[in-house]
């Protein structure tokens, strides 16, 4: 037993963050205004190579009000990932929309587009313009892919599937900041993507999130709704139902000395994994989580499969022994479409994949 418990993951503030929240206290600026949300912002549209960025409470929200930017309606349905963790799913619902979910591919986990095209194919119809899901006769209007354990979706083929289709494509790339998709930054890839900076995260604020989009119209539209939806001026006149959903000055200027680090967190995660690969790839029915040819991967949460017809003891057997050694490690999500929370949503074809990565899966430190 160590003396020390080695811990999954743990925030890194170790740069100008004192500084930078110092300077906010003593100045008064703590609130949702200030320079450090205009800054952490133009930081978060340059990485992502967008012209706009707009910061929100959380991950969750961002996403929230992406489905929102993108025409989605109550009742319609949304391909996304079977395999991710639980908030773009809950998104879905809080927009009265509902989540198709697509099974991981079996080579890095990603949305499985074969599986999204077979569905929107031979389970989908178009009719008076209008694609639905003939199961639900539900209309299907979006496609928001997870980049799952920091690795980038296949966005190119699935953005070739969304034109063939009229759908919208919201990225979620809170795992996969600092990623790149065939040298591009995620983030600039599809017409809107989202972030969080949860304490677990590449980078942190405490709790914060972020929209990255081209579109001049969806960054209005996202500060507005995420401002109470108030129109400018001094009367207090709201448009439309908006919401509270803005970041705080303090976070903001927490994220701006995160940001000037983000290359150094992403450098680290992946020499981690390169050690852990290495270290791993000897033992038969163990499989480190890989890396596309076409892709630059953050590595956020290094993940190995363990198959226990060859190691002997199931993954969950390994987390305890781990855990004993004072090591945390943890099991993948459930997949959505086996959670209480979701189960009663349509899948597009089987999630076998996403059911064998989370019974196999453990996250290590
Ligand atoms: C953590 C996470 C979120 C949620 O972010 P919050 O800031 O906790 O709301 C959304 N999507 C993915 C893929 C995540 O990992």
């Amino acid at each position: 037993m160590s003396d020390k418990p080695i811990q999954l993951c743990s925030p890194n503030i170790s740069g100008n963050e004192w500084q930078y929240v110092k300077e906010c206290l003593d100045t008064g600026w703590v609130s949702s205004v200030g320079s450090y949300v205009d800054k952490f912002e133009a930081m978060m549209a340059e990485r992502c190579g967008t012209e706009f960025a707009v910061a929100t409470t959380n991950g969750t929200s961002a996403l929230h009000i992406s489905l929102l930017l993108s025409g989605v309606q109550p009742g319609d349905e949304i391909l996304t990932s079977a395999l991710t963790f639980i908030a773009p799913a809950n998104a879905i619902r809080y927009a009265g929309a509902f989540p198709v979910f697509v099974d991981a591919d079996a080579d890095y986990w990603q949305f499985d587009v074969e599986k999204a095209t077979q569905f929107l194919r031979t389970q989908c119809e178009r009719k008076n313009g209008e694609l639905r899901n003939k199961a639900t006769g539900r209309i299907v209007r979006a496609i928001l892919p997870i980049d799952a354990l920091g690795h980038p979706s296949p966005i190119k083929p699935i953005l070739e599937l969304a034109a063939e289709y009229g759908l919208v494509v919201i990225q979620d790339s809170t795992e996969g900041l600092g990623a790149r998709y065939e040298d591009a930054p995620v983030g600039g890839l599809a017409p809107i993507a989202c972030f969080s900076f949860n304490g677990n995260k590449i980078l942190t604020t405490g709790g914060g999130g972020m929209i990255t989009t081209n579109n001049k119209n969806f960054a209005m539209r996202a500060k507005h709704l995420t401002t109470q939806a108030k129109c400018a001026g001094e009367e207090y006149i709201h448009d439309e139902i908006g919401y509270n959903y803005r970041l705080t000055n303090v976070q903001a200027a927490i994220g701006c000395a995160q940001m000037e680090q983000l290359d150094k967190f992403v450098a680290a995660k992946r020499y981690a994994a390169k050690r852990y690969t290495d270290f791993l790839s000897v033992f038969s029915g163990v499989q480190p989580m890989k890396e596309a040819s076409n892709a630059f991967s953050t590595f956020w949460m290094f993940t190995a499969l363990f198959d226990e017809t060859q190691t002997k003891r199931s993954s969950r057997e390994i987390m305890k022994l781990l855990a004993k050694d004072g090591i945390q490690s943890r099991p993948l999500w459930q997949p959505l479409h086996l959670s209480p929370a979701h189960k009663n949503n349509p899948t597009a074809g089987s999630c076998e994949v996403s059911e064998r990565l989370y019974k196999r899966g453990l996250s290590l430190p």
